[in-house]
């Protein structure tokens, strides 16, 4: 261990920085943070270090570097652009003992800083020892994403009810309090609680603890169109600590990979006319699972309310009273028109967007569907589940009035690295459809907005985009 690691309390201690620069700025708004009293030495301040002073946050106490500046001091950083300067201040602090850090130089560091996360009061400092200061930053990135974003509020809530729980209850009772409170579950369940009301919860569970092994909550969650680069901060950290996920078959491997390893996968995907399990099998899973007290994931492609049943799915909860919470995912159509390079809405092209399904007999294509009130010159519409029905939709907009040369753009596996998009015209749906193979999903967006990917598409090869016959 090349350092040893310490969290210093600062509140109202002198810290000497010597430097104005943006360099010292950084140090500067983690100290003041940190409640530290910090007087700077430097001849010239950057803007936001001048703001601090003239709040009167930080004592500029010198425009030149005296070694009496040090007097008192806890901490010295020293962030000049002048090296026999930086070397001077480690020299005097060192022959004083006062802790010093030259910053990026780590031969004039008595104490190097940290990487932090910061959910106060929880924080995780991260060092690679000056080894990788990049690797740090990576480190501490993926570690945001692992903590839970109300970490900091659970914490200060223990904090709070701490005394009153030790009163209450004795070892090994109260470990065992402790270990329940902190579960998964429990954290879950507390996102977008106030630190309030979390001990409110605590206090009442610890008052009725002979409840507490209630029923499990059902997590309906929008898995996005496939990358699992898109899926919500809520739905990872919903993921990884899911007991049983309710997977169809959109939701892509990549994704599931995310989720707690010991989770139980139960594939309950449909694929047109080979059912897996009808949706009131799904209902009984759901609520079988979260009857005995498992946190179930129901992880649906794009986003749940949209064509995803996500709503006969509540209304079942809601019935058998178990609770849930929704999650939502970045939907086919805005997932397929950003990486197709297709805006949705456009100044010149539409004016609205309206998302269809497809999913319909040959009759309904022609009369039921108000194509008229949808489609046309002046707005986007995106049919979901709708490359199997070309041939009608076409014979639909057709009869419609909606004009044979309105552009259109087949998107298969959107999003994906796989993702090819094919553009055609209404006249030629039928042959860009079968472009489409079978159980790769596709979506159709029709109107002017269609065309403009082939020039804005960034993320398939252009010369992917090729033109139906
Ligand atoms: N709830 C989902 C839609 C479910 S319906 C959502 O919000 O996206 C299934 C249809 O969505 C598919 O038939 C296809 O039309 C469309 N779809 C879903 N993911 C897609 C993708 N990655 N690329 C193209 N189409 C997709």
């Amino acid at each position: 261990m090349r350092y040893f690691p310490v969290f210093m309390d600062l509140q109202q201690q002198p810290v000497l920085v010597v430097g104005g620069g943006t360099v010292a700025e950084r140090k500067i708004r983690l100290l003041l943070k940190a409640g530290a009293n910090v007087r700077v030495v430097a001849g010239r301040l950057s803007e936001n270090v001048e703001a601090w002073k003239a709040e009167g946050r930080i004592e500029h106490v010198g425009a030149s570097w005296n070694g009496h500046f040090l007097e008192g001091a806890r901490l010295v950083f020293a962030a000049t652009n002048d090296p026999d300067l930086n070397r001077e201040v480690f020299n005097s602090a060192e022959a004083r003992c006062i802790p010093v850090n030259v910053v990026d130089n780590q031969d004039l560091c008595r104490f190097i800083s940290p990487a932090v996360v910061d959910r106060s009061p929880v924080q995780v400092a991260i060092s690679t020892a000056g080894t990788a200061p990049v690797l740090a930053r990576r480190l501490r990135g993926w570690i945001e994403r692992l903590l839970p974003q109300n970490i900091g509020r659970v914490a200060a809530a223990a904090g709070r009810v701490r005394e009153r729980v030790k009163q209450a209850l004795p070892e090994p009772e109260r470990r065992r309090f402790w270990e329940m409170q902190l579960s998964d579950r429990r954290l879950l369940g507390w996102a977008g609680k106030t630190t309030s009301q979390i001990g409110a919860d605590m206090i009442l569970s610890m008052r009725n603890r002979e409840r507490q092994q209630g029923p499990g909550k059902v997590f309906l969650v929008g898995a996005g169109p496939g990358r699992a680069d898109l899926l919500t901060l809520r739905a990872l950290e919903v993921l990884g600590r899911a007991d049983v996920i309710l997977h169809d078959r959109l939701v892509t491997d990549e994704i599931l990979d995310l989720a707690r390893r010991d989770a139980d996968r139960i594939f309950v995907g449909k694929q047109a006319g080979n059912h897996h399990r009808t949706q009131q099998q799904i209902h009984r899973i759901m609520l079988e699972q979260a009857r005995v007290g498992k946190t179930v994931v129901r992880l649906k492609g794009g986003d749940p309310f949209i064509f995803g049943r996500g709503g006969e799915e509540l209304e079942v909860l809601r019935s058998q009273g178990i609770e849930y919470e929704v999650v939502p995912g970045i939907t086919a159509a805005l997932g397929c028109a950003a990486y197709a390079g297709i805006p949705l809405t456009h100044r010149d092209h539409a004016k609205s967007v309206t998302f269809v399904t497809g999913h319909f007999s040959a009759e309904q294509a022609s009369g039921a569907i108000n194509w008229k009130g949808i489609c046309g010159q002046d707005r986007t519409t995106v049919i979901y589940m709708g490359a199997g029905q070309a041939r009608n939709i076409r014979s639909g907009l057709l009869e419609a009035g909606i004009s044979q040369d309105l552009p259109v753009a087949l998107v298969m596996d959107g999003t994906r690295d796989t993702q090819q998009v094919v553009n055609g015209t209404v006249d030629t749906l039928p042959t860009l459809a079968q472009a489409a193979g079978k159980g790769v999903p596709a979506l159709l967006i029709i109107g002017q907005v269609a065309a403009l990917g082939s020039n804005l598409g960034w993320f398939t090869e252009q010369t992917e985009l090729k033109t139906a016959a």
